[in-house]
């Protein structure tokens, strides 16, 4: 996607109007649209990146600044009990919006969110291969 077609480049620039709850120079954070919960909140780097994995590092280490004090301002202004931040990465993680953005998702205990944590485990040299593999990847 173009930055130019990007719904939350717009949301940055504030040529689409957004219940802003924290802006930087570099971030912005909005209440999401259709929330989870009440105080359902995105944060997002104002330069146009899709996702973590085109985000530099430095984009990346903007967010983290931001991340702990709006994590506790949402969680005391809610009175939720616990917090989900949750990146999705690519369609099949469910991203649908192709700007990078960290969901803050207030939570409490029986609040019915949640998804399937369908826990696996492996089965023996399974844990050391893919160790093995992903280590690889990181020294490339
Ligand atoms: P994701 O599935 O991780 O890409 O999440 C995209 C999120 O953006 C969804 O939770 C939407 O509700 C939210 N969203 C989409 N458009 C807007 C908007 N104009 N203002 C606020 N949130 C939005």
């Amino acid at each position: 996607m173009n930055a130019s077609d990007c719904i939350f480049c717009k949301i940055a620039s504030g040529e689409i109007p957004s219940h802003r709850v924290l802006e930087t120079g570099d971030v912005v954070a909005f209440l999401d649209v259709s929330p989870l919960a009440p105080g359902h909140t995105l944060l997002i780097p104002k330069s146009h990146c899709e996702s973590i994995l085109d985000a530099p590092a430095a984009v990346v280490r903007l967010l983290s600044v931001e991340l702990p004090g709006l994590a506790r301002s949402i969680m005391r202004a809610t009175g939720a009990t616990g917090l989900n931040v949750l990146q999705n990465t690519g369609r099949s993680s469910g991203q649908a919006v192709f700007h990078l953005h960290i969901h803050l998702i207030p939570r409490r205990d029986g609040d019915g969110l949640g998804y399937r944590w369908n826990a696996g485990s492996y089965a023996g040299g399974e844990a050391e291969a893919m160790l093995s593999k992903i280590v690889g990847e990181l020294r490339d």
